[in-house]
């Protein structure tokens, strides 16, 4: 019986078509850890109620728009805070992430002008989880 912890991993990366635009983005080693058993995994943006699909989003300003002005900034603090008590009660320690999401993104995001403009920061849920304590890995950055 496996008792460690398992990874938390954004859902897309694990297979799930929960992207923006109703895709997935599998990873090697999410697919992999998902057929061991090793994974937890959440979309904070859909735990919170959002749509898929649903319109693309960027962080401005800390607040999570779409390309229309929509502030969603509720749904997905609430789908973060949702993720984050799973994470907790499984006893995860350390994420795999999906990179450049205004949610998930580790470490650089798109810059909020909808221009595919890459800047330092977090994602909303990447950043809550690394003052959590949480080690938080972009997928870009894990190749095995
Ligand atoms: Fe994937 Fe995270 Fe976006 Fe959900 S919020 S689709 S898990 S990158």
């Amino acid at each position: 019986m496996n008792t460690r912890p398992p990874y938390l991993v954004s859902a897309c990366l694990a297979g799930k078509a929960c992207r923006f635009d109703g895709t997935a983005a599998p990873h090697p080693a999410a697919l992999r850890w998902l057929s061991q058993g090793r994974i937890l995994p959440v979309c904070p943006e859909t735990l919170g109620g959002l749509p898929c699909p649903r319109p693309a989003c960027e962080l401005r300003d800390g607040r999570f728009f779409d390309a229309h002005g929509t502030d969603h900034t509720q749904a997905v603090l609430d789908g973060c805070a949702k993720a984050l008590a799973r994470a907790s009660e499984a006893g995860c320690r350390l994420a795999l992430l999906k990179a450049h999401s205004p949610s998930c993104g580790v470490g650089d995001i798109y810059d909020g002008s909808f221009s595919r403009r890459l800047i330092s920061g977090d994602g909303l849920f990447a950043g809550l989880l690394r003052a959590s304590g949480y080690v938080v890995l972009s997928d870009e950055d894990v190749w095995m």
